[in-house]
């Protein structure tokens, strides 16, 4: 098959070949020149060719040189000039180019095809000696560099002796006689480092240079970037021999790089820079400050107004931010590159709304351009560029919760309050945390842990309240008893600050400069657009009135999961759901429980009145008893005295409680098989709530949850007991208004969704439990799988982290079958998704496909999941 394609007025053969053969810059230099602009022609050697070039052995397919020659010698006629030629020669660039674009690949080779005879006549046919071997010195430096792997800093070091010899600061300040000998220096490293002269046939350093872009597809660099992007299944790369245009020819050339519209704020104003007398790299490498685009009009007035309307051509032509590179020969332009632009979550906003104001797409393709995670950006405080860019990265752990977070160290849960009631700011570094610490975390504007996963205690906590965390980072050594801890060979003790970034996992030295959000009108303007394209319900996970409130800010339409065992860690009530676990008798028990009763309650009346006439999923406690129970001796004796008990009362029943498996233990509804006080009593809580509300005319709309069913008959039993309740109390209040409360369960033991059809004659609602679901059909502990899971992704044996992106294959068919065996029995179940999976956009789109009605999430996902939503609609 054609494995070398044309671009060019003679032909442009890429036309309509996909980016995957051709790769991205291939495909848009091939459009640039089908529609009009003015770009050098050339030619692209297909990904596919690379992915031959690895399956042979690493040696390039037969044939593919004498197709590259014949590409070269269209060329030659199309320009009039001879490769290698030693009157007008013609000169190349090589480029690498994936269908993705990839920084870690190989560098660009300039002027290709120059040796010690066409450099003559690049001289002569310009009448530009200096520039001419200007042209040399640079292709020498970048094959010996890119090709050879000669180390720059020879090439470097001569070039310095040089201007140091001529006198000269800059390196366009070298006259053609320091040039002259620069080249015959860089041959001679050339020579020394590599055992062989310098090439100078132009098809050999061509042969040469195809096969070190090939290479580089597989550089440790590039495989990296690769896995860290989670980029697969892509055949190579494909090369790109364009014929030259030269930048640096004198005061009337230069080259530059631009955006269509400024990529971190979304403004349409043309954004770049440029450098005069100067080719490619030099903008970039820093060596001389390159001036902004704007001013380009005092230089060439001409080729300023022509690179405006060619803006205009290409985001007219890809409706798309185009980032480009040009470069101008002696007055004349000409566009290398154009892709479109990367940009942050603002920009991108700003961008989609500008582009449906001004016609270029519709609301539909504007919502598709913002990506579902950036908008994570535009709701919390962020570290600014400029700064980060300075940081000093101390160690990179999990961007478990985003934001940023910059403090003192704190180490236990009670010094993180006492010191940020005192006015510090902490950041609560912990190996992990627990339900104990809840107080220490909230207080905290960070938290920091050694251990754990992305659905670690300390990382579902965080994203419930939108508070910047940086989990499992594992090269922190924390020593709570010196209060310090020991990363990249540096100690920071308690009083020393930190930066730590939830939404890369960095944690840094120092204090990093951040900036507070914005929501802007454009921002609001994209909610609305997703609200009228999406077709699935967005809930939160909430359990307190602020989060309840801050989550409808957002546009939550409802608690998806409103988690009660957080209720009982405040200090006031801990005590008490002490003394009921402790308790020796059911009417001791009783008693306790009556005792939590009010807290409950007026917790309930809180979160249904922030989401009054919305519905509130309240799961009966899940977690299994001993979390409430302090392990160590000295705690032991502290609750022993409070409830009047024994010490040995209290370790006697924590050992008691003790399980191997605790995930797998006494917890959920079992809790309620054993304890079915504990279901009255919060069912009682619920519904006098919801009573107490109504009296006030605040439309409560409770939903009671029972978890971690696992067969029908469980739930049977407990509804029946959650149904008796409502009706007690209802006739004890002799309530006699509405009150429609929903019975339903979580999905989340692969059992219930194996015999969904038998639980849902129990059910009103289901809603999936992915987090405990995906830990119970993997069987990976999901407080332990950072453990292994790096190889796991690594070793491409997970695409994902299947905490964090639902498992469509497998778990999926679960939540899936679950779907529709539920609804065989229940036509009219309602379903959605309460594990961390509800805020993902990935998995958005696997529940949109699915038939969920809602998925639920975390506050501060709510818009994301909004847009996730009308992206998996649209
Ligand atoms: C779940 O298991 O997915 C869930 C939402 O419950 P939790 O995370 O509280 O176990
Ligand atoms: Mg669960």
């Amino acid at each position: 098959s054609k494995m070398v394609y044309y671009f060019g007025k003679t032909k442009t053969e890429g036309k309509g070949v996909g980016k995957d053969l051709l790769g991205g810059k291939g495909l848009n230099l091939a459009e640039m020149t089908s529609i009009g602009l003015p770009v050098p022609p050339g030619i692209t050697i297909t990904t596919q060719v690379c992915a031959d070039y690895y399956k042979g052995g690493k040696k390039l397919p037969k044939g593919l040189m004498d197709e590259v020659h014949e590409g070269i010698s269209t060329l030659e006629k199309e320009l009039k000039k001879t490769f290698g030629d030693n009157k007008n020669p013609l000169l190349v660039s090589v480029r690498s180019g994936a269908a993705v674009s990839m920084p870690g690949m190989m560098n660009t080779i300039l002027n290709l095809g120059l040796n010690d005879e066409s450099v003559v006549g690049l001289a002569n046919a310009t009448n530009n000696e200096r520039f001419a071997y200007d042209a040399y010195r640079r292709l020498i430096d970048m094959f010996g560099d890119v090709v050879m792997e000669v180390d720059r800093d020879h090439f470097e070091h001569a070039f310095t002796e040089i201007k140091k010899k001529y006198n000269a600061n800059l390196d366009n300040e070298v006259p053609a006689a320091g040039l002259i000998e620069l080249c015959n220096e860089y041959k001679a490293i050339y020579q020394k480092y590599t055992g062989e002269a310098f090439p100078q046939d132009p098809m050999k350093q061509l042969e040469l240079a195809v096969e070190a872009v090939f290479k580089s597809w597989n550089t440790t660099r590039a495989v990296r970037y690769r896995e860290v992007e989670g980029i697969r299944g892509l055949l190579g790369t494909a090369v790109n021999v364009q014929s030259m245009a030269y930048g640096n020819m004198g005061q009337d050339s230069g080259t530059g790089v631009a955006f269509t519209r400024n990529p971190s704020t979304g403004e349409n104003k043309f954004y770049g820079e440029f450098l005069i007398d100067a080719q490619g790299e030099d903008v970039v490498a820093g060596i001389r400050t390159p001036q902004p685009v704007a001013e380009m009009s005092k230089w060439n007035r001409a080729v300023y107004k022509q690179l405006l309307e060619i803006k205009d051509t290409l985001e007219a032509h890809y409706k798309d931010v185009q980032d480009i590179e040009f470069t101008i020969e002696k007055g004349e332009l000409f566009m290398l590159q154009t892709r479109n632009g990367k940009r942050t979550g603002a920009a991108a906003v700003k961008i989609a709304c500008d582009m449906v104001k001004e016609g270029l797409i519709d609301e539909q393709t504007a919502l598709l351009r913002i990506p579902a995670n950036d908008l994570t950006q535009l709701l919390l405080p962020s570290f600014t560029t400029a700064s980060k860019s300075k940081a000093n990265v101390l160690t990179r752990g999990l961007p478990a919760s985003p934001g940023a977070a910059v403090g003192v160290l704190a180490f236990t849960a009670e010094e993180a309050v006492e010191r940020s009631h005192a006015g510090e700011k902490v950041i609560l570094c912990r190996k992990e945390t627990s339900p104990e610490d809840i107080d220490g975390m909230h207080s905290a504007v960070g938290i920091l842990t050694s251990t754990g996963g992305m659905t670690s205690h300390a990382a579902v906590v965080a994203r419930g309240w939108g508070r910047c965390c940086v989990a499992g980072a594992g090269e922190i050594e924390i020593d709570e008893k010196t209060r310090k801890i020991k990363v990249a060979g540096k100690t920071f003790k308690h009083t020393d600050t930190i930066s730590i970034d939830g939404s890369t996992g960095e944690v840094m030295e120092g204090a990093v400069e951040t900036s507070e959000p914005k929501l802007s009108g454009d921002f609001a303007k994209v909610m609305k657009w997703a609200d009228e394209y999406r077709t699935l319900g967005v809930r939160t996970n909430a359990d307190t009135p602020a989060d309840s409130q801050r989550a409808r800010d957002f546009g939550a339409e409802g608690i998806g999961l409103c988690r009660t065992e957080h209720m009982f860690f405040e200090e006031d009530r801990i005590i008490i759901m002490r003394e009921m676990i402790l308790a020796e008798s059911e009417a001791d028990r009783r008693a306790a429980l009556a005792k939590l009763l009010p807290f409950q309650r007026e917790d309930f009346v809180g979160i249904f009145t922030a989401m009054k006439n919305l519905p509130v999923t309240v799961r009966l406690l899940d977690p299994p008893l001993h979390e409430f129970l302090p392990h160590e001796a000295k705690s032991q004796k502290e609750i022993a005295d409070i409830l009047g008990i024994t010490a040995a009362k209290v370790k006697s029943r924590v050992s008691q409680l003790h399980e191997s498996n605790p995930m797998l233990g006494h917890r959920g509804c079992r809790l309620s098989v054993t304890y079915p006080e504990i279901l009255e009593m919060q069912v009682t809580a619920i519904v006098e709530a919801a009573i107490e509300c109504k009296k006030k005319r605040i439309n409560a709309m409770p939903e009671i949850m029972i978890p971690l069913v696992g067969t029908a008959a469980e739930l049977q039993l407990l509804r029946a007991k959650a149904e008796e309740t409502i009706e007690k109390v209802k006739s004890e209040a002799s309530y006699n208004g509405e009150l429609d409360i929903l019975i339903g369960t979580m999905i989340e033991i692969p059992r219930a969704a194996l015999t969904a059809n038998e639980v849902a004659e129990y059910a009103e609602f289901f809603s999936f439990g992915t987090n405990d679901l995906t830990q119970m059909t993997f069987g990976y502990s999901r407080d332990d799988v950072n453990t292994f899971l790096p190889d796991y992704t690594r070793l491409e044996i997970l695409p994902a982290d299947p905490f964090q992106t639902l498992d469509a294959t497998g778990v999926g068919q679960l939540v899936e079958m679950g779907v529709v065996k539920g609804r065989k029995t229940r036509k009219d179940l309602k379903c959605g998704i309460c594990g961390e999976h509800g805020g993902d956009p990935a998995s958005i789109d696997f529940c949109h496909n699915v038939g969920l009605n809602y998925v639920s999430c975390s506050p501060f996902r709510v818009p994301i999941a909004r847009l996730a939503a009308a992206q998996a609609a649209i």
